[in-house]
């Protein structure tokens, strides 16, 4: 009798590959072990065991798989399951979930680089032999591929190898290089060496004496320490002394205490005493029993709160329910933005039970996490993540919260899968039997449909935590203040006088520029040009701080020219307005001022977001000027003010969505002030005051919102009310792409009757890095099964992929969400 193997390879191919193995290895291989595999003529590959039987492959010989790599399964049941529902639901392979699914250290290949490790000083003594061969190659030498250590060590099969070495940390994999994301540093302050005898202590205490404020706080740091034997934060330390923090950084300043921080996610919470407990208000207890009561009806429900209603403490009290039953909890985010201030939330309640799960960790974090979660260890019951902790090995999951649920950054747009994480969250839950509540101040219209048509419960907080009311929304005419010249640059009379208040009295405030339409660019007023990237067709931006022109999708970059490099004149610029022209224009309105800026740019060092975040919690500014990323929900306390400074841009935005987007972000961004005692005040600069979406947003009116837009879907045919595919083919041969997407189209056009198919058409931005694009929009009809249309579309595409001369057009597949 022969034994094979089927497994899935982490490659774009649509089939599993057979591989023959002994009977030995038979009786031990379970599905969902990692097996190294040789694939091509050079190749190895980590593939995971999918299924063992008897039947030899017809159409090849089957080679014999290189080794097992794992004792127990890496993947489970649940996971396969989940995987190939997301690979048919998303028209992509099961091989490409795998690869995006599983941590990248568990998957080395023939092509993974390995790099030394330059941190780490090796003591080459303690090395194997076989280990001191590639240590020493790699002293030579920048990279090795997986597949030149082989012949290094003369070895086919290395992959055990490099895992001994990666976790020596003699090596790194080529993906470690990539800047890490940091959690929230938390700042602590220590006694000086240079006082830690008794003498040196009592010297210190006398000199200074006479400095009161100085004196308490190092009193204070006494008693703290006594008392709580922990770490002391500079926090702590204000509110135990009194003392402001001007106080505490003299005292450093003199070396008297020094100042050093952990990171948030490594603090450990100790003692089980010192948790917190919530008690929900009657509206926050009313939707948490409309919850559960849908919950034992296994419906998932959509939990409608406005911000700062309390959400998170209700998600509280539910994940406290499935802790008690020991079962396992996901907390879904859409964005790392938002996870250092919620981890703080929830270790406050479930301390170490927490874990955080982001692609963004390092490959080793990553790793620790999945294993803590496949063994269903009690310190990751709880799992914080972005989209990608929806792969990790649940084997008893009770509850998924998907927060914020209305954000677009669920949705995996590059590469495959191209997944929404609130959507295949339902399908997980569905899986393990678990429930699943979706939470936001701004629903989606889908979900808030899926409520209308009862295959969601629901449950709405209409009130803020605390008596806080809503905050005061005005529209400012910017149209109507430049005729009447009431503008101080790009600031109306109104917004300016507010500003000035606010600082006045000691607040905050938060101004937000649209990221979109509103980049600035250079134009040469004599000739009209404005500098295109050579790539992409769209125009590149001026980034003043490197002094460079820059493209936002290719990531190319020139320096500044002084003349217009088509008609060589000397007449350049500045159009446009982005957040660091803003910072500026504030700077000398407001000199005094501290005046902080959150976007993409200011976010890409390491720390940089939670330095910003940290210093803006912290008053150490007193405006934040920033994009989209400010907008997300944050809990800042000292906020009265928020001004947008221009809606405009976002509600032209050609997306049937947009007006959607315009209402969730305006109203998110709006729910940033005043989540304190004081209400707080909200103007929105715009052109159109009277555009219906602004009124609604002003009048915090959801519901009209939501009948306006449903109506227009329905007119249009979009989604809830028709589902969406949208295919984009892409060449760098503008012909060749023309001629095959009309070929695609018409193909369409024959075989799905009763659909619309529309195009093939240019997108807004036709060219991306040197490739030309072309979309076709698919509207299936909702009365047809949306799997055989599917399948309908991948026989097409089976027939296209043969034609020798489309070999090159690649073909992406956007499911509901485009
Ligand atoms: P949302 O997520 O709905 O915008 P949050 O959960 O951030 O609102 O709550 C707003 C503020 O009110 C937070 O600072 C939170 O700690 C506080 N809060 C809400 N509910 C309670 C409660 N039951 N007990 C104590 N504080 C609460
Ligand atoms: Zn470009």
């Amino acid at each position: 009798m022969h034994y094979f193997l089927d497994v899935v390879l982490p490659i774009p191919l649509e089939r599993l590959f057979t591989y023959s193995i002994s009977k030995a290895e038979a009786d031990f291989l379970q599905v969902g072990m990692r097996v190294a595999v040789p694939f091509g003529k050079s190749k190895i590959y980590t593939a995971v065991a999918y299924n063992i039987h008897n039947n030899a492959p017809t159409a090849y010989d089957a080679k014999e798989i290189y080794q097992i790599l794992d004792e127990a399964p890496l993947v489970n049941a649940y996971q396969l399951k989940h995987w190939e529902w997301i690979a048919k639901y998303y028209m992509c392979t099961l091989g490409e979930v795998v690869r995006s699914a599983l941590p990248s250290a568990f998957l080395l290949e023939s092509e993974t680089l390995i790099l030394p490790n330059k941190n780490n000083t090796v003591n080459d003594l303690e090395l194997k032999d076989d280990e001191f061969l590639v240590y020493e190659a790699l002293q030579h030498q920048t990279a090795l591929k997986i597949g030149e250590i082989s012949s290094i060590v003369d070895k086919k099969n290395v992959l055990p190898l490099v895992n001994r070495l990666v976790q020596k940390g003699v090596v790194l994999q080529k993906e470690e290089l990539y800047e890490q994301y940091r959690p929230k540093l938390v700042r602590y302050v220590k006694l000086a060496e240079a006082y830690s005898s008794e003498e040196k202590l009592e010297e210190l205490l006398h000199t200074i004496a006479r400095a009161k404020k100085q004196s308490q706080v190092v009193l204070s740091f006494f008693q703290l320490q006594a008392r709580t034997k922990k770490p002391i934060s500079i926090t702590d330390l204000e509110k135990e002394s009194g003392g402001s923090k001007a106080v505490i950084k003299a005292l450093i300043d003199k070396s008297i205490l020094e100042e050093y921080f952990i990171r948030t996610d490594r603090i450990v919470h100790t003692s089980e005493k010192s948790r917190k407990t919530i008690t929900l208000n009657p509206y926050q207890t009313e939707a948490f029993e409309a919850i559960n009561f849908n919950f034992t009806n296994k419906k998932p429900v959509l939990l409608h709160g406005v911000t700062s209603s309390g959400k998170t403490e209700v998600y509280i009290k539910l994940i406290e329910q499935y802790i008690q039953e020991g079962k396992q909890s996901l907390y879904l985010l859409p964005e790392i933005a938002l996870t250092s201030q919620l981890i703080n939330r929830l270790r406050d309640y479930f301390g170490e039970k927490v874990a955080i799960y982001h692609s963004k960790y390092s490959i080793q974090e990553r790793v620790e996490v999945w294993n803590n979660v496949l063994e269903n260890k009690e310190k990751a019951q709880i799992v914080i993540g972005a989209r990608s902790s929806l792969f990790l090995p649940f084997s008893n999951l009770g509850l998924i919260v998907v927060d914020e649920e209305h954000e677009s950054s669920f949705k995996q747009f590059d590469p495959n899968p191209r997944y929404h994480a609130r959507d295949a969250a339902l399908v997980l839950a569905a899986y393990h039997n678990a429930n699943c509540i979706l939470g936001s101040a701004t629903p989606s219209i889908e979900s808030m449909d899926n409520v209308k048509k009862g295959k969601y419960g629901y449950a709405h907080i209409q009130y803020r935590y605390g008596d806080v009311v809503m905050p005061d929304i005005t529209l400012v005419d910017i149209k109507e203040a430049t005729r009447k010249k009431r503008m101080k640059g790009h600031f109306s009379e109104t917004l300016f006088n507010a500003i000035t208040e606010t600082l006045e009295e000691g607040e905050q405030v938060i101004l937000f520029q649209n990221r979109r339409g509103f980049a600035p660019i250079v134009e040469c007023t004599t000739c009209g040009n404005v500098p295109q990237c050579p790539n992409c067709d769209v125009s590149l931006t001026f980034h003043k701080h490197r002094n460079q022109l820059r493209c936002h999708y290719c990531g190319y970059h020139m320096a500044l020219q002084l003349s217009c490099l088509a008609c060589g004149n000397v007449t350049l610029d500045m159009k446009g307005l982005g957040t660091e022209q803003i910072q500026e224009e504030l700077q000398e309105f407001f000199p005094e001022s501290t005046i902080g800026r959150m976007d993409l740019d200011t976010t890409r060092g390491k720390y940089a977001y939670e330095k910003i975040i940290t210093a803006f919690e912290q008053q150490e500014m007193d405006i934040l000027v920033g994009t989209q990323m400010v907008t997300k929900g944050l809990d800042f306390r000292n906020v009265s003010l928020v001004g947008i400074m221009n809606a405009d841009s976002l509600l032209n935005f050609p997306d049937y969505r947009a007006h959607e987007r315009s209402f969730q972000l305006l109203t998110q961004v709006a729910g940033r002030a005043g989540r304190t005692k004081k209400r707080g005040k909200v103007l929105i600069q715009t052109y159109n005051p009277y555009h219906q979406i602004l009124q609604q947003v002003t009048t915090n009116n959801y519901d009209k919102m939501f009948d306006e837009q449903y109506y227009e879907r329905e007119q249009f045919k979009y989604p809830p009310l028709a589902r969406i595919i949208k295919l984009t083919l892409k060449d760098k041969d503008y012909n060749k792409l023309n001629e095959a997407s009309e070929w695609f189209a018409s193909s369409l056009q024959n075989v799905l009757l009763g659909h619309q198919v529309l195009g093939p058409e240019y997108p807004p931005v036709a060219r991306i890095r040197r490739d030309y694009l072309k979309s076709i929009l698919i509207k299936a009809n909702r009365k047809q099964s949306i799997a055989q249309t599917k399948n309908s579309i991948k026989r097409i595409e089976k027939s296209f992929n043969a034609i020798s001369k489309y070999k090159s057009v690649r073909l992406v597949y956007n499911v509901d969400h485009i």
